[in-house]
Formats: structure tokens, sequence, C-alpha cells
């Protein structure tokens, strides 16, 4: 605490991402990064940027790459909003459109960023219960909300909500936005984009951080109807207005253009994802069925907290989350199948 500090500032309770550690010989298997490396495409894009491009500021608007993303979409370039990472389109995304005096509504158990946000931007939130089963019931979401928010797949669970579900949130909320949060939409979901034609209400936002292996790089977008981008783009130009740098801009556009080393590698996730969960029920853990690149299971002899500490002692990180309905649980990233060997071995001697 510090006295110069603002109020606002003083309540705030950060969010805390996964650790990144600095030591080498540690299998990382806690923040869902690729264990694959990008395309070679982005590092030899990368390798072409220029001095004088350096010199200047980049596009302001990332218009080539909003085209890119238009294109594959089937959207034009007006309804896909780019960001510095999905994290801020998300935090904009609250901002701009999910601020009104009724509560926000998402998952109780869902990415641990939202109530962040919405303590930074004073909105009231509530919790809308996940099924026993982990899934998702439109049900749990009132008709009259601020606004709803949801990770599909879920995050930390990978659980996937089907589209016809979808349609009836975004058809009972007709009031207000609903965005889907498609991080890991790639490893096996089937995307809202195609629903953008039919409601103006919803908000589709993606990353290049997992599928396209970019954590590093800092790309997101958002894609919807052309009023909800045009709300984003006042907050965006109101805050920064370069917001992905020129580096960020080419080699995003580069991993687009590849699309077949981009399936490969997903397709390689899936299947090592497929494998991990066939070995860890054989061990006596309850797999959730994830449409993700990571898995969230827990064993009934072994507590979680447990194993992650073993597991740690071990050289192997993964992810445990104090919290109530999961903390009996580890979400475990998927890695290459050298490091999916390793954790598998090392729970079989934990077990
Ligand atoms: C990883 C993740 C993000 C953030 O992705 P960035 O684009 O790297 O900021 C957003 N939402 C969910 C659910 C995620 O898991």
């Amino acid at each position: 605490m510090s006295r110069y500090w603002s109020d606002l500032v003083r309540q705030l309770t950060p969010y805390v991402p996964g650790e990144q550690p600095r030591g080498d010989g540690l299998i990382k298997l806690n923040t869902n990064e690729s264990p694959y490396q990008p395309s070679p495409a982005v590092l030899t894009a990368i390798a072409a940027v220029s001095g004088d491009s350096l010199r200047l500021y980049p596009d302001p608007e990332s218009v080539a790459l909003k085209q890119a993303f238009a294109w594959r979409n089937g959207l034009q370039p007006e309804q896909v909003f780019i960001g510095n990472g999905s994290d801020e389109v998300l935090a904009h995304t609250f901002q701009a459109l999910l601020k009104h005096d009724k509560p926000v509504y998402f998952p109780d158990i869902s990415y641990s960023f939202y109530p962040v946000w919405c303590e930074l931007y004073g909105i009231s939130h509530c919790d809308a219960p996940v099924v026993k089963d982990f899934s998702i019931d439109p049900a749990a979401y009132p008709a009259d909300n601020g606004g709803i928010i949801i990770p599909n797949p879920n995050a930390p669970t990978g659980v996937l909500m089907e589209l016809d579900a979808i349609r009836s949130l975004l058809r009972s909320s007709c009031d207000s936005v609903v965005v889907i949060d498609e991080a890991y939409i790639d490893f096996g979901g089937e995307s809202a984009v195609r629903l953008i034609g039919e409601f103006d209400n919803l908000l589709v936002v993606q990353t290049l951080s997992k599928a396209r292996a970019l954590a590093g790089l800092r790309v997101g977008i958002a894609m919807g109807s052309v009023e909800l981008i045009e709300g984003l783009e006042r907050v965006k130009n109101s805050f920064n207005s370069y917001p992905l740098d020129v580096v960020a801009q080419r080699a995003a556009l580069a991993s687009l253009a590849d699309e077949e080393y981009f399936q490969q590698s997903c397709q390689r996730v899936v299947a090592s994802r497929e494998f991990v969960c066939r070995e860890m029920t054989a061990l006596g853990f309850a797999v959730l069925p994830s449409a993700a690149n990571f898995v969230f299971a827990t064993h009934a002899q072994r507590l979680a907290r447990d194993l992650f500490v073993d597991l740690r002692e071990r050289g192997i990180i993964v992810r445990y989350f104090d919290k109530p309905r999961i903390d009996n649980y580890l979400r475990i990233t998927i890695g290459t199948d050298v490091q999916c060997g390793a954790l598998l071995s090392a729970l079989r001697d934990l077990i």
C-alpha cells in the first residue's frame, strides 16, 4: 500500500498468470502454450522487418491483418478488431460492451481474469453455475443481464459448448452482448463465427497465442457486427492507437498464410491429448472430455494439491487452482510426445 495510490488501485486484486520459470530443464505444462514452434514462415517474416519500418509507427488499424481475418472468416474488415493479445481485446470488451447497470454473467468456473476486469472497470457480475459434469446450461443465464461472457471450450475445464446452446443464449439475451472467448476453439470445436451474420449481439474473441504458437507475439482479435467492433475501436483509440507493433503485424500475417502447418500442429496436439486422456484414465483419473490443448483431471485416491507438489519436485509444472468446486483437479497442458511421456511416467510412479 502506498499513499500515492488511487482508491481504485488500493482495491484491486490483480490477475496472477501461471508461472514462467526462468531456469531450463523444467517441463512446462502450466499455461497452455503450444509445444511446437510457430510456422517457419513467421520467423522469415520477422527476419525481413527492415530498420526503416521500425523507424516509423506501425499501421494503427492493422488493415492488412484485418483483411486477412475477414477473408478467412467470410466477414468484412469492419467486422474485425485487433488487439495486443486477446487479454487486451477482452479488457476493451468489458469496458465498451459489458459495462451496464445490470450485472454481467459468466460461468462460476471459467477464466479467472474476467472478475479482475470487472473490478478494474467497476462492473457488477454474477456467477452462472456450470452443471455437475462441468457442461454449460444456457438456462443458467437469466434473459435480463448486462452481458454474458463464456470461454468455449471452457477454461480451465476444456469442456465444449455446442453451437445450438450458444444460439439459444443469443436468442434469449437479444438485448445484451454475448461474448464467446474462443482461445482454444482450433483444437476440435466449431467456431461461433458462423453465427455472426445471424446475431448482431455476438462477439467472438480469438487469439494467436495457443493453436498458432504465438503467445510471445501478443495478437488477439474480436469479430462481430460492425456496431460492436466500432464500440471496441472507440475504446482502443482512447487508450493506445498502436496496440500491435510492426513485427507482430507482419508475423501474424505470415502465420495466417500458412494454413497447412497450422492444421498439422493442431492435429498433433489433438492426437497427443487423446493419448494422454486414455493413459490417465487407465491410471484411475477421471478426465473431463477436452476440446482444448489441455486436460482437466481428478484422482479418487490422490489429492490434486499433493500431485501438483510431487510433479513439481520431478520438474513438471502443471496448474492447480485452489478454488471452490475445482480444488481437487489438475489442469495439464498437452506437450510434445517426449513431455507427455515424462508426465505419464511420473504419474505412474506417484499413483
Ligand atoms: C490464454 C487465454 C486468453 C488470453 O490469450 P492472449 O491472447 O495470450 O492474451 C484469453 N482467454 C482464455 C480463456 C485463455 O485461456
